[in-house]
């Protein structure tokens, strides 16, 4: 089933002709009518539902009506919303059971008559939630090919008939969008943006690129802890470095290219590791050195969508947390235990809960199987000896090395590929990486890449649909927002952000003449962990009044000192 749920001022809609063979309305069905101030339910019955989806497709509607606060809904048949409709038996019996379950849970339901063209209009609500589109039921994989609806511009009169006339088909762009998602919640707290210039690129605004910061900082910290060393490498390369890596036989589709004035052509970089080996083969290496661990912040640029928007899920340009190990082979197993467990410590941070998959040789592979075997051993005991799960896809590795993957579960119960170890035995075959061992013989490194966020655009997604939006103390871009009661307090309330801030905390002042409830409001829609009030009694007692995110109760009398110890032992502890 496919819904389309719009906020609206009002709509008006008309029976034209019928659509199916054998519809009869009533005469008061004939009639035009004008609902307003109601929850427009455009819907789709799909082949694949009964009358069993009535209860999923009911709790959708009240879900959504709850948010924007809709008592009156308007259940309106749409076929445009599917290309693999139900039969109009089962669609009309899934809509009238619909109605009347609505009904007797207190809405005023109107529905629209089904099997007949209609003329409408309606006027979209202009605030951010005005328009959800769900898909539910059978969860056969929404097709990128799915026609949705566009809706340009809102809180303006849209005619959806010619603005489907005009486009030929609807576009998919609104898929699944819910309050929970990212691309909602980032415009509401101003975190990101996109632009057709960069399709698919993301623009990061002050906000945004403040949790991008934290997060790369963060990761900075712990890498370094554990012996990784951090590098850049440039953007655009010589064609002829990714003719050796492979990377123009097998992936030339998918990489920008770029050119100068001379004419040599240069690429764009899709990965970061033919720069790693560079500086790796600047020297000869001894075994004394091994294991290497090297972090990038790269930037890669990859080619590889098809006009879907999905906000950050999938970009064409990407910020990885990407590390290469090069090691020996008895170093191997300690080497990926060591990425586990990193793996592990971010995810727990997160609050994750994660699955993991091993993938083993494919049949077309190159390398010994002796070196598989070493490879794929290796990656075993890790898991065992750490105890971890893990389920086994035999053949499924690529062909140059068996990987893990980690799929982590966020708190929709979605399921995202983030962290991978992945052990390569062709790059350091075809760029010829050696190091000398204790015996001075000249030996192959085993090389492994691996990532923990993936993308960092990517796990920013997760996280703000995984905290919807309220980010732990420590990611939050505003930490503290002060609030003055009344112009009397504006002083006093200054100095007390001013302390703040000199403690380290990112902190907004509202010291508007706005209603006190006003500037409580805003600040929780804005998500910001605490709330800091100062009114008389706070100046007189030299206290603060402090509102913690989600906690009604406002703490009064709170002394400077020990909320500032709280909040520090919060950053510290992640939580
Ligand atoms: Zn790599």
């Amino acid at each position: 089933m496919r819904i389309l749920c719009l906020h609206c001022d009002y709509i008006w809609f008309k029976p034209v002709k019928p659509a199916l063979r054998g519809i009869k309305l009533s005469k008061e069905e004939k009639q035009e009518r004008r609902v307003g101030e109601c929850l427009v339910v455009f819907t789709a019955v799909e082949a694949s539902d009964d009358l069993d989806i009535v209860s999923s497709f009911v709790a959708n509607i009240e879900e959504i009506a709850d948010k924007v606060n809709a008592k009156r809904i308007v259940l309106y048949p749409y076929a445009h919303l599917s290309s693999n409709l139900a039969s109009a038996e089962i669609a009309l019996d899934v809509l009238k059971k619909a109605e009347q379950v609505l009904k007797e849970k207190g809405y005023e339901v109107v529905r629209a008559p089904f099997g007949y063209y209609k003329a409408f209009e309606l006027r979209c609500k202009g605030h951010p939630l005005a328009e959800l589109s769900r898909s539910f039921g059978a969860r056969e994989k929404i097709s990128e090919k799915a026609d949705m609806l566009v809706i340009k511009g809102l809180d303006k009169k849209i005619d959806i008939e010619k603005e489907v006339a005009r486009l030929g088909k609807w576009l998919l762009d609104k898929r699944e969008l819910s309050t929970s998602d990212h691309r909602i919640i980032g415009q509401q707290l101003d975190l990101f943006s996109f632009h057709d210039v960069a399709s698919s690129m993301v623009f990061w605004h002050p906000k945004g690129m403040l949790i991008r910061k934290l997060l790369i900082e963060f990761s900075r910290q712990e890498h370094s802890k554990r012996g990784y060393e951090e590098i850049l490498t440039p953007q655009i390369m010589d064609v002829k470095l990714w003719k050796i890596s492979g990377h123009w036989d097998y992936y030339r589709d998918f990489m920008f290219l770029a050119t100068n004035t001379q004419k040599e052509l240069f690429a764009v970089k899709p990965m970061n590791c033919p720069g790693h080996i560079l500086i790796y083969k600047t020297k000869a290496r001894s075994y004394r050195e091994l294991p290497i661990r090297w972090l990038e912040f790269g930037i890669v640029h990859r080619n590889e969508l098809s006009g879907v928007t999905s906000g950050m899920f999938r970009v064409k340009q990407i910020t990885q947390d990407d590390a290469h190990i090069f090691c020996t082979e008895e170093q191997l197993e300690e080497e990926i235990k060591n990425v586990i467990e990193l793996i592990d410590y971010f995810y727990k941070i997160f609050g994750f809960s994660y699955r993991v998959e091993l993938s083993t040789r494919p049949d077309k592979r190159i390398g010994s199987d002796e070196i598989w075997d070493l490879a794929e051993n290796a990656l075993r005991q890790a898991l065992d000896k750490l105890n971890i799960a893990y389920k086994v896809n035999e053949g499924e590795g690529a062909f140059y090395g068996p990987k893990i993957d980690f799929h982590i579960k966020d708190s929709l119960g979605r399921e995202w590929q983030c962290a991978t170890i992945q052990l390569d035995f062709s790059m350091p075959e075809r760029f010829k990486l050696e190091y000398i061992d204790e015996n001075g013989k000249s030996k192959r490194p085993i090389m492994l890449h691996r990532t923990v966020y993936g993308s960092i655009e990517r796990f920013t997604a997760i996280l703000l649909e995984h905290y919807q939006g309220k980010l732990p103390l420590w990611l939050s871009p505003v930490q503290i927002k002060v609030l003055s009661f009344t112009e009397r307090n504006t002083e006093h309330a200054e100095k007390i952000a001013k302390v703040l801030e000199q403690e380290g905390f990112r902190v907004e002042r509202d010291f508007s003449s706005r209603t006190l409830d006003y500037k409580v409001r805003e600040a929780e829609l804005e998500k910001v962990p605490y709330i800091v009030v100062i009114g008389d009694k706070e100046q007189e007692q030299g206290t603060i009044a402090v509102r913690k995110r989600g906690n009604r109760k406002v703490e009064f009398g709170v002394k400077l000192q020990g909320f500032v110890q709280k909040l520090k032992q919060e950053i510290e502890e992640k939580k």
